[in-house]
């Protein structure tokens, strides 16, 4: 009858001294692996121009049709090359996380990035454009969905 109360105090008292292997989230997060595919990122090149040249070729290979781009040629006004995307959209909803876009880009312009924390309040933030997944310039605040 007293043996099973020692098993389970010696149990409890067992694990009570051990490193915990929860961390306690949101205030702290463990990193992810290398090739978690979280939230696409887009980058700048190191003068600070969108790298994206608006080619569309990530959008023709997406197989879940989660892209949607307008092109524009820079008349100066945007961070940007010659060619660049004025509209650059991704329906998260749609996106599988599959990694096509990241591979089939020829610049470089797009990275599967670390963000997971995916949820929103509303149907209109289930599109990411360009405020959300460009990358800041820097000494810019970091876009609000980035930082989620
Ligand atoms: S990760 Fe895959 S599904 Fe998502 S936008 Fe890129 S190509 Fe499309
Ligand atoms: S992200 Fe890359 S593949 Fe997609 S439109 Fe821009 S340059 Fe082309």
């Amino acid at each position: 009858m007293i043996r099973p109360w020692i098993v389970g105090f010696k149990t409890t008292f067992g694990h009570m001294f051990k490193k915990p292997i929860t961390v306690n989230y949101p205030d702290e997060k463990v990193p992810m692996f290398p090739k978690w595919r979280g939230k696409q990122v887009l980058m700048r090149d190191e003068n600070g121009l969108e790298k994206c040249v608006a080619c569309g070729l990530c959008a023709v290979a997406c197989p879940a049709d989660a892209i949607y781009l307008e092109a524009a040629e820079n008349d100066g006004s945007v961070m940007a090359g010659p060619r660049y995307a004025r509209t650059y959209q991704i329906h998260k909803t749609r996106c599988i996380f599959c990694g096509y876009c990241e591979e089939a880009c020829p610049v470089s312009a797009i990275f599967m990035g670390k963000d997971y924390e995916l949820a929103v309040y509303s149907k209109d933030d289930f599109v990411w454009d360009k405020d959300d997944l460009l990358v800041p310039m820097a000494g810019q605040a970091q876009p609000q969905a980035t930082r989620k």
